[in-house]
């Protein structure tokens, strides 16, 4: 692209000033040629002069004489007198050499001096002769004409060849072969750059001369024309050869450093090279490339940090039923999922209201005396955003807004709250407390857990269990839609958690409770006892002990059938249940036998009790279904032993066997009526009857095996001696 405009310009260059060199020289020649037939012409008219004057002497004799005078005065050369015929009759001495050619001739041939011819003529004007005055043609004459012109001058001979001439022995056969290709007033040029031109013969102007001149081109023109585009060529290459460096290579860099990228080298960099487009091109680029690093870096690092906690979400679940640390430990999941700052997971209790079970980064966040307790988190279903989560089980994000009603939620500036629910049909609430274990007994006898309507979802196909909400992302952004998803992701786990704990809950207490009357079961009750003996133990507690039997019991489902008998049972244990405590643990043995634990009570609690359960069985016969569906009131009443840790017995069992024959004395003393165990021998190895009086105690209570122990509730207490130990087996 660059060579192409240089040749042509190197190519104008060269012709237009060779064309004006040209120019220039044709007029430098032709001022030449011109300058040569003047002073020719000039010479012509001198010799011509020369001859008249030599011609005008009258005197022949005086003739001579004359002619040595023109000679003498350097008019000319030589003057040679003829007589008509022809023949010298006078010549001066040392004239040129022949022949001489005569001015108006324009014949051609080998010229040794120019000449001019007078005729002499008598006054008759007979002819008497001639004089001719003659000028050698020498180089010397050469010589004045070249510097009479400027022009290097050469005379030729009639075969063309070189007679005498000022030009250089270099340049002599150059211009020779130029001078034959010039014709007329053409111009030939030479190789070495001359200009030739040829000038005569001609009339007026004998001598066959080649004029030349020199050319005006400035030396060695084609040569720094050759060398510019030489340098041109060279610039060209170097040009490319930078632009390549400068352009091309670092897009080659950074097409193989894209290509690097997209196999996954994120540690691929350019150099950069200038500050151009090029070099911004390349500085973005690994700007790009560092920052897509850092991403990519970042992404892994939450990648795994993400992993590890659903590595420990997944071992939580799969290791625990303690619902607080999965709750606890899905919060943390969800936090790290989402760069929120802070959360919290409530559940709906029984009171229709949200309760927290875990926090995180809330403290003081909401209105409480005891932000170490997530408990005090109380949030009604409906009021705030949370309650309405809860209410319309729709998840809610965006920024806090402060409202003028105290909801009783953390305020954060940003949140993202997500309700999760259990599929309708698993009760959301779970189990009631140990102690009571819930239960109503319909016609048919069988448990079943009573509706709670307040507590139902919205939804139609489950029941809302509580929240998962989260709050302040990290950045100030708000949560986006892709927290939300994440967050129902965990929410769904929490569901998941909360069920399987609830139904583990659940199983746990169907296999520790008694299906006919929802109290403990005997299995428990063993569990139980070791428990609360233990915990007597611990804090230097009493325990005491109920073993109740209704009396009679056969008789009454001989009576009224075996359903009549169940009902009465369940009615029983409804009453008994209502009478304790919430830390007193009420079981069915078996049959009709129960027992009731009563943790830190002396005897004379557990007698207060007794007193109250006999009360309640017997003041209301209990309401049943006679055999023919006719509604029948049945009167029930019930023999309670008592036996007190750790002042009846040393161990759990113990306790329960001293309970057992405290009851066998109330049954014996008439039963309707509770008797406190016997004080444990002194001699456990021997058994040694035990006078009344001397084991009656200064509390008064009724006391198995005393003589007059009938002070039961109803007084009718058992007389006798103490009936001897037995097992009862279950
Ligand atoms: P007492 O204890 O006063 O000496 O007389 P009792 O009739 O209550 O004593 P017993 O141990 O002989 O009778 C217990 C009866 O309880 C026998 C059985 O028919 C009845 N029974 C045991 N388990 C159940 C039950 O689950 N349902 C019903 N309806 N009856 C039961
Ligand atoms: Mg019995
Ligand atoms: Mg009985």
């Amino acid at each position: 692209m660059v060579l192409g405009p240089v040749l042509l310009g190197a190519f104008f260059v060269g012709s237009t000033l060779s064309a004006v060199d040209r120019g220039r020289a044709t007029e430098r020649l032709g001022v030449a040629a011109a300058g040569v037939r003047t002073s020719v012409d000039a010479l012509c008219q001198q010799l011509r002069a020369a001859a008249d004057a030599v011609a005008l002497v009258a005197d022949p004799a005086a003739r001579p004489r004359a002619a040595d005078q023109v000679v003498g005065r350097g008019l000319a050369a030589a003057v040679l007198i003829a007589d008509p015929a022809g023949r010298t009759s006078y010549a001066t001495a040392g004239g040129p050499a022949g022949p001489w050619q005569d001015c108006a001739a324009d014949t051609t041939g080998p010229v040794h001096a120019l000449a001019a011819q007078v005729r002499l003529r008598d006054p008759a004007g007979a002819d008497l002769g001639t004089v001719a005055a003659a000028q050698p043609v020498d180089p010397a004459f050469v010589a004045r004409l070249a510097a009479v012109t400027g022009a290097g001058v050469t005379l030729l001979d009639d075969p063309g060849r070189i007679t005498h001439t000022t030009e250089n022995r270099e340049v002599r056969a150059a211009v020779l072969a130029a001078a034959r290709q010039a014709d007329g007033d053409r111009v030939a040029g030479t190789v070495d750059g001359r200009y030739v031109r040829r000038v005569g013969p001609a009339p007026g102007q004998p001598l066959p001369l080649v004029l030349s001149v020199p050319g005006e081109r400035p030396p060695g023109l084609y040569a720094a024309l050759v060398g510019a585009v030489v340098l041109a060529a060279l610039l060209a290459v170097l040009a490319a050869w930078r632009l390549a460096r400068v352009t091309t290579r670092p897009l080659v860099e950074l097409a193989g450093a894209v290509d690097r990228v997209a196999h996954g080298d994120l540690t691929t960099r350019v150099p950069v090279r200038s500050r151009d487009e090029i070099g911004r091109l390349a500085c973005a680029f690994n700007r790009m490339t560092r920052e897509t690093g850092s991403y990519v870096a970042a992404l892994t690092s939450s990648r795994d940090q993400l992993r590890g906690h659903l590595t420990v979400l997944g071992d939580t679940l799969a290791s625990t039923h303690d619902l607080q640390r999965i709750l606890r430990v899905i919060l943390h999941s969800a936090i790290a999922a989402t760069g929120a700052r802070a959360g919290a997971v409530l559940l709906l209790d029984g009171d229709g209201a949200l309760v927290g079970q875990c926090v995180e980064g809330l403290d003081g966040r909401w209105p409480t005396e005891d932000p170490a307790d997530p408990a005090t988190l109380r949030v009604p279903v409906g009021a705030g955003v949370l309650g309405t989560v809860a209410a319309t089980g729709e998840p809610r994000r965006g920024r806090w807004e402060a409202t003028d009603e105290p909801t009783g939620e953390p305020s954060c500036e940003t949140y993202v709250a997500v309700p999760f629910a259990a599929p309708r049909g698993v009760d959301p609430r779970g189990p009631d407390r140990p102690g009571h274990p819930p239960a109503e007994s319909d016609d048919s006898g069988s448990a079943r857990l009573a509706p709670r309507r307040d507590l139902e979802s919205p939804s139609d196909d489950s029941c809302a269990l509580g929240v998962l909400a989260l709050y302040d992302r990290l950045g100030a952004d708000e949560f986006d839609d892709d927290d939300l998803v994440t967050l129902r992701t965990f929410a769904g786990h929490a569901a998941v958690a909360v069920q399987n704990v609830r139904v583990h809950e659940e199983t746990q207490r169907l296999s520790l409770t008694d299906p006919l009357t929802g109290l403990w079961n005997y299995r428990y009750l063993r569990e139980s006892i070791r428990r609360e003996v233990e915990r007597a133990n611990r804090f230097g507690r009493m325990l005491s002990v109920l073993a109740l039997d209704l009396d009679r019991f056969k008789h009454v489902n001989d009576t009224w059938g075996h359903a009549a008998g169940d009902a009465v049972l369940v009615e029983f244990a409804r009453r008994v249940r209502g009478e304790i405590r919430e830390v007193d643990l009420a079981f069915r043995q078996g049959g009709e036998e129960f027992v009731v634990l009563l943790p830190e009570t002396d005897a004379r609690g557990a007698a207060i009790v007794a007193e109250r359960l006999g009360a309640v069985v017997r003041d209301q016969p209990v309401p049943v279904a006679g055999h023919a569906g006719e509604p029948v009131r049945v009167p029930v009443t019930v023999s309670i032993g008592i036996a007190v840790y750790p002042d009846h017995a040393a161990g759990g069992q113990q306790v329960l066997d001293a309970a057992d024959d405290a009851l066998y004395a109330a049954k014996a003393a008439g039963r309707d009526g509770y008797l406190v165990a016997r004080a444990p021998d002194p001699v456990p190895t021997q058994e040694i009857p035990v006078v009344v009086a001397a084991v009656s105690p200064p509390d008064g209570l009724p006391r198995a095996g005393a003589g007059d122990a009938g002070a039961g509730a109803q007084g009718g207490a058992s007389s006798g001696p103490h009936p001897p130990r037995q097992s009862r087996g279950r």
